[in-house]
């Protein structure tokens, strides 16, 4: 039996995968890429990972999106190098822009001034959308409704170990809901106020739930002193007046109260959403739908810059037991220059000895992981 407060791997080392892939039926999921025609090199170096590691012995469809066309060239190419079926879809301007309600200037001039801030995407309005998409949209994208389960691939992603096993299929059977491989700590000025508004959604909706103790600062841990914004000419920076003017607005409109945090502090962990795998169930129900809802009405995708992975991350410690969260801890796996070696734990495992592991770094959460699910996993 297993006990349901841990997280065991579901495989170490290699099996025969063949015998694998044979053994239960497949599993209604896909793999999901968001991409660009200008991606198409990236997705290709990506999807030949994971080919060779993973999807030539299991066969999971593709799903590509993107708020473009994709291109002939694009679709041509990248069925090249899959056996596996792919559908290619647009996403509408429902899905990925601005709304037709808000007073769209006022925004732009907030995304001009992340830029001028410094913060990384801040000034990059389609990124501001695509985070937005993948917050509080993909999962209602008409190609993935049939869909139960996903796997998140992006460009330029590296796996560096075999995966022998439907990892799918395990989730489903240890009844988890959402999947990582990389746990890291949030550039602070990209969600300024993205905690203090899901912590107090989390009292107005008077929400208990284990796993978003994963997200707070421990108390004995140093508190930083307020960090005031500078530009480059060494000018203080004041919060836009219409941000603060939102800021008084929540609390009548939309939360209880936003600045008592009942001592509580986000210590920036989230889950690098560039690689999930999780089931569709987590964000179709009710209870997210409101939640993204309720902090997208706060402006806070154009006002800062939120990611979609501490947003999910911060949603799955409203809504997610800790069990219900799996870290693939046997995978290998690289996007930019963050990486995880599966070394020991997974099949065949080269690791790159050019990329640092992130397991143990300073910008890694992997001993916060292990305090809230339990030594059992070290
Ligand atoms: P990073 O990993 O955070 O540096 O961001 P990326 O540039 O890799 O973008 C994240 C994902 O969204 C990737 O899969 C990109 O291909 C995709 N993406 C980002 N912006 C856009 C966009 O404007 N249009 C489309 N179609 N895809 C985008
Ligand atoms: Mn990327």
């Amino acid at each position: 039996k297993i006990d349901d407060r841990l997280d065991p791997l579901f495989s170490k080392g290699c099996k025969n995968v063949a015998l694998e892939a044979q053994m239960h039926l497949r599993m209604n999921a896909t793999f999901v890429i968001l991409a660009r025609n200008s991606d198409l090199d990236g997705v290709i170096s990506s999807i030949k990972s994971l080919e060779k590691h993973f999807n030539r012995h299991f066969n999971y469809p593709y799903t590509f999106l993107n708020d473009d066309p994709f291109d002939q060239k694009f679709m041509d190419t990248v069925r090249k190098y899959t056996a596996a079926d792919i559908e290619f879809g647009e996403i509408g301007k429902d899905m990925f822009g601005f709304p037709d309600n808000i007073e769209v200037p006022m925004y732009q001039e907030a995304i001009a001034d992340q830029g001028d801030r410094g913060i990384m995407y801040g000034d990059a309005e389609s990124y501001h959308h695509m985070c937005r998409f993948f917050s509080g949209f993909f999962y209602k994208h008409p190609l993935l409704l049939k869909y139960q389960w996903y796997w998140r691939v992006e460009p330029d992603v590296t796996f560096t170990c075999d995966i022998p096993y439907d990892p799918f299929y395990y989730m489903q059977k240890h009844g988890k809901i959402y999947g990582y491989v990389i746990a890291i700590k949030e550039l602070e000025d990209t969600v300024p106020s993205l905690f203090r508004y899901s912590s107090a959604y989390r009292r107005t909706k008077q929400l208990t739930s284990g796993l978003w103790n994963f997200f707070l600062e421990s108390p004995d841990s140093e508190v930083k002193s307020e960090e005031k914004v500078v530009d480059a000419n060494n000018v203080e920076y004041e919060s836009s007046s219409f941000k603060s003017q939102l800021d008084s607005k929540m609390k009548t409109l939309y939360f209880e109260e936003t600045s008592n945090m009942d001592g509580e502090a986000y210590n920036m962990c989230h889950f690098w959403s560039n690689f999930e795998i999780a089931s569709f169930d987590f964000f179709r129900n009710e209870k997210y739908e409101d939640f993204f809802q309720t902090m997208d009405r706060t402006g806070g995708f154009w006002t800062e810059r939120w990611g979609d992975a501490p947003f999910h991350s911060l949603a799955a410690g409203l809504f997610l037991k800790e069990s219900e969260v799996h870290y693939f801890r046997d995978f290998g796996y690289r996007h930019s220059d963050i990486y995880h070696c599966g070394q020991d734990l997974g099949c065949n495992c080269e690791c790159l000895p050019e990329f640092p592991e992130i397991e143990f770094a300073e910008g890694g959460c992997f001993r916060q992981w292990a305090k809230v699910v339990g030594d059992g996993l070290l």
